[in-house]
């Protein structure tokens, strides 16, 4: 028979099963104390429980692991990693240091489903979600990471990595309580953005959910036409209108600004109608936006950074009518692990590769 993941069951439910083994429940709370707090990797280590007891841990439950399996080292200080999960897929996420802080970017699925034209995830097929555990792994590893290399704490944490986060919602949430809570890793949710496509129902459900978190969404076109070919998901979810009322029920309900991430490309939205559209569109919500540099995802690529003279343009605009905007270069360029170019693919490596889609994939209904 084999074993149940001990990380699946919550403080609730580990207390349950400690009081029908007629255990009290207070050795729950001590195992979830190593579970989560401690992050031992075996029941033995669990010093201060019952020998008997950890003996009959052992056979009945597995602490599954997942570990960072390569990292590569960027010229600007970024490392990426590769994130090796219990079943062996792979997914990616990103340290990433600046001069106050060291950011941890982590995936939520393995591969995606949306297809968005411009993202080298987007080519992958999406496998399956990430679980709890395994996220909230990726957050323990980078923070060790974070002091080994840089010799400071992790600072922040953006889910930016691989997938949709809002598209693996429950365990995406159940993972920031356990990141956030005093039980767990007690770190700020002040200090956590989820990064969306943008889904408006969930979206709505966030802000109930994790109001104290920061959102981001990633907009690349106020014009509904442009924003739909960038990113199909737009035209599935309502277009611009359902997601423009969604943030602002987030902003009602969190008070807190969204931030717009916003590339833009060579003939596609460089042109005044564009940048008119963002303003009125911003306007409209409480935000500010990020101007984030195009990361060429392959040579084929049909995509091309705008001039820097018209990013500085939209920059320029915005602020005149009263939106905080700002131009922001990628990291970790030089090693494939800048925003939008996380695939997983390691060239003449035995590292396993998430299959390429053959269709497009998603079907989202907002
Ligand atoms: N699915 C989520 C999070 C993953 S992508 C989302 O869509 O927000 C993280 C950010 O990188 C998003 O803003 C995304 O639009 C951006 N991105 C994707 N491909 C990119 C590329 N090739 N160059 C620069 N940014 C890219």
């Amino acid at each position: 028979m084999s074993k149940q993941n001990i990380k699946q069951l919550d403080l609730e439910q580990l207390k349950a099963r400690f009081l029908q083994w007629g255990e009290p429940a207070y050795r729950a709370v001590q195992v979830y104390d190593w579970l989560w707090k401690k992050q031992v990797s075996s029941f033995e280590e669990m010093s201060n429980l019952p020998k008997g007891l950890r003996k009959f841990l052992t056979q009945n439950f597995e602490i599954p692991k997942t570990h960072f399996t390569r990292t590569s080292h960027s010229r600007d200080g970024t490392l990426k990693n590769a994130v090796m999960l219990p079943d062996e897929l792979i997914v990616e996420s990103v340290l990433i240091p600046e001069r106050k802080r060291v950011t941890a970017c982590i995936s939520s699925q393995v591969g995606c489903s949306l297809d968005c034209t411009f993202c080298a995830t987007a080519k992958l097929k999406r496998m399956r979600n990430l679980s709890v555990d395994e996220i909230v792994d990726q957050v323990v590893e980078a923070s060790k990471q974070s002091m080994t290399h840089y010799g400071v704490p992790l600072t922040n944490i953006v889910f930016m990595g691989m997938g949709e986060p809002l598209l693996n919602y429950e365990n995406v949430l159940e993972a920031i309580r356990k990141i956030t809570s005093p039980a767990g890793l007690h770190f700020s949710a002040k200090r956590i953005t989820l990064s969306t496509a943008g889904i408006p129902k969930m979206i709505k459900r966030l802000a109930h959910d994790a109001p104290r978190i920061k959102l981001a969404v990633s907009l690349h076109a106020a014009i509904d036409e442009t924003r739909s070919k960038l990113m199909p998901v737009n035209k599935r979810t309502g277009g611009l209108e359902a997601l423009k009322e969604s943030l602002q029920y987030w902003y009602k309900h969190t008070k807190s600004p969204v931030t717009f991430e916003y590339l833009v490309f060579k003939g596609v939205n460089d042109d005044d109608a564009h940048i008119k559209a963002l303003v009125k569109y911003a306007g409209q919500i409480p935000s500010k936006v990020n101007l984030i540099q195009y990361n060429p995802t392959d040579s084929f690529s049909v995509y091309q950074q705008a001039d820097s003279s018209v990013v500085e343009k939209y920059r320029r605009v915005l602020k005149d009518a009263g939106i905080m905007a700002t131009v922001r270069r990628s990291r970790g360029q030089d090693i494939e692990a800048a925003c939008g170019q996380l695939a997983a693919t390691y060239e003449n490596s035995d590292l396993p590769k998430i299959p390429y889609k053959t269709v497009r994939q998603s079907k989202i209904k907002n």
